[in-house]
């Protein structure tokens, strides 16, 4: 049977981020069929440890929306000019190729961990400038 929900949304919570994650999901026919996960850097937040008090707490809420609203795919949008990107950065400088290292990590990091707890699940990482130009990994 289909389910009329289709997706967690994991991203960041940049202000001027939010109507381009909106828009970007409106495109996709999305509006009302996606739980929202919200957390500082997106799925840096989840993974990098620096943040480890959230890791578990974005897997409790993804296993929750798998189970109550039957989702299949875990939709990632993270964003340029990331302030959790600086916060993890361990480099003298930030620029975007340093910042793109570090999103792209993230994104390995957190298939793998998706991959082991829910093998089912489809996964989709995005990198969204702040002009709204997007980047799939
Ligand atoms: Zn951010």
């Amino acid at each position: 049977m289909k389910s009329k929900f289709k997706a967690m949304v994991l991203s960041c919570i940049f202000p001027t981020f939010q109507p381009l994650v909106y828009d970007y999901l409106k495109k996709k026919n999305l509006i009302g069929k996606y739980s929202a996960f919200t957390i500082a850097g997106g799925a840096i937040g989840v993974t990098h440890s620096r943040f480890k008090k959230w890791h578990s707490v974005f897997i409790e809420n993804l296993s929750t929306s798998i189970k109550l609203h039957n989702i299949e795919k875990l939709i990632i949008i993270n964003h340029t000019d990331c302030g959790a990107a600086k916060i993890v950065n361990e480099k003298k400088n930030f620029d975007f190729s340093i910042e793109q290292k570090i999103h792209k990590l993230s994104f390995i990091k957190i298939k793998n961990i998706i991959k082991k707890k829910f093998p089912e699940l489809k996964i989709e990482s995005n990198l969204m400038s702040l002009n709204n130009k997007i980047r799939k990994f």
